[in-house]
């Protein structure tokens, strides 16, 4: 499919008022790619081309549907790579739904998030017109900034044809450490110590004591089951050793010991298994979660305020994340079967979504609001939300671009 059959389709759409919902991969976790209004489902995941590369001002172009591993593995031939990675999904999410959902990963400590990488994109907006927005300028002071725009528009103010992104070099070396603690405040307080004292970090991932104790029941892993940070660093190896002493240096201090694993295991592998271990704690219940995020001195806060909501609503919560940008995932294990437990599970789901915005945070610092956090989208955004309704009207004057996601018109 190309840019003009994409107008061509979406015209025809106008026509007849029928409904547009484009998809990458369909990975996203916020129900943003469900058809509600029927329609058609635009699916541009076949749209893999590279349109131009240049290398040497770190800089691509390519078409939407590029999935986040395969374009890491074309780059990495030239030493470069695409910082923001959409976690366990990097292997399906195609880069125009990272795009438009913001994605951001373990890495995004040091790199940003997906919004920061775009330099330039086409888009078909709601009324059939192609746009070319931005350009290949790094640094641009000209202007509305209407490729920010578009970045977490999850479809609903135009279709991305194409996305010229910025690169970076792939770091010399990378030293991985990890920590436990004597509790998730005295963890939360080392991340926010790790920040403060500018340390360069590439990624902080928190877990607490009711995740390592998962992992240990699907992977027999046997780790003390206390909360701990995961650190990495990326640099030339003399700052990775200094970089590593200060934060180790900042975690004992507050109680941290390194984390003593087997021979072989490495604290990025034990990451991976952290949603799918959550998943089998409890078989036949269902995860529901959010990911909020607030200002990084909050973090001891919010991850107290999660368990103390686990021990009143009695259900099963479990916290971790790319805590080192103040994002934090709470997992509680629904039962479908028990509709009190279910409620419970629901009301402390709403509980700490609301703490987060009254933090002075978000409802999502990374999956989106798609349909899942469409009732709090107001909570946070209060009467910004009747401009972002004018300008979704601008782009999409007939409501066609994925109508009924983020916000009721
Ligand atoms: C196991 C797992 C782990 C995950 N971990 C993370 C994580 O760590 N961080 C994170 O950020 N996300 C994570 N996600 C969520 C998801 O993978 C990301 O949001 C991803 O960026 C979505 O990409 P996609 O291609 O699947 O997009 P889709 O799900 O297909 O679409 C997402 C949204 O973008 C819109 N869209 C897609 N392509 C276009 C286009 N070309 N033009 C306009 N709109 C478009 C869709 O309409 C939809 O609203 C995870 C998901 C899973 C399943």
């Amino acid at each position: 499919m190309s840019i003009d059959q994409i107008a061509q389709i979406v015209r025809a759409c106008i026509e007849t008022r029928t409904p547009i919902t484009t998809r990458g991969a369909g990975s996203a976790l916020e129900g943003s790619t469900i058809p509600l209004a029927n329609g058609i489902v635009l699916d541009v995941s076949r749209m893999t081309r590279v349109l131009n590369y240049w290398p040497e001002d770190l800089q691509i172009e390519i078409e939407p549907g590029i999935i986040y591993d395969h374009l890491n593995n074309h780059l990495k031939r030239d030493g470069l790579f695409f910082p923001p990675s959409p976690g366990g999904s990097g292997d399906i999410a195609t880069v125009g739904g990272m795009v438009s959902t913001n994605a951001s990963g373990i890495y995004s400590v040091r790199y940003g998030g997906t919004r920061e990488y775009v330099l330039a994109m086409t888009i078909v907006t709601g009324t059939g017109e192609i746009l070319k927005l931005g350009n290949r300028a790094v640094k641009r002071s000209s202007g509305y900034n209407l490729t920010d725009l578009i970045a977490g528009s999850e479809g609903t103010l135009g279709i991305i044809g194409s996305i010229t992104l910025k690169l970076a070099g792939i770091p010399e070396d990378r030293l991985q450490s990890a920590f436990t603690f004597p509790s998730e405040t005295a963890a939360a307080k080392a991340v926010s110590e790790i920040r403060r004292y500018g340390i360069d970090i590439a990624a902080i991932e928190f877990l607490d004591r009711h995740v390592m104790r998962a992992l240990n029941a699907l992977k027999g892993y046997a780790l003390e089951e206390v909360p701990s940070l995961f650190l990495e660093f990326h640099g030339p190896k003399s700052a990775l050793e200094s970089n590593s002493e200060l934060a180790g240096g900042l975690c004992s201090e507050l109680g941290g010991k390194p984390l003593i694993l087997a021979d072989g295991q490495r604290p990025w592998e034990i990451r991976h298994w952290v949603t799918d271990s959550i998943k089998h704690f409890k078989p036949g219940h269902r995860i529901v979660r959010n990911d909020v995020a607030f200002p990084i001195s909050k973090l001891p806060a919010m991850v107290d305020y999660c368990h103390q909501l686990g021990e009143q609503y009695r259900i099963p919560m479990f916290t971790f994340g790319h805590v080192g940008l103040g994002l934090l995932h709470a997992l509680m294990l629904a039962d479908d079967h028990d509709p009190g437990q279910k409620q419970r599970v629901e009301q402390a789901n709403h509980l700490i979504i609301e703490k987060a915005v009254a933090l002075g945070g978000t409802i999502s610092g990374e999956h989106g609001i798609g349909l899942g956090h469409k009732d709090l989208f107001v909570s946070e955004h209060g009467d910004a939300v009747e401009l972002m309704r004018k300008i979704k009207r601008q782009f999409d004057p007939h409501l066609i671009l994925n109508p009924g996601k983020i916000f009721d018109i």
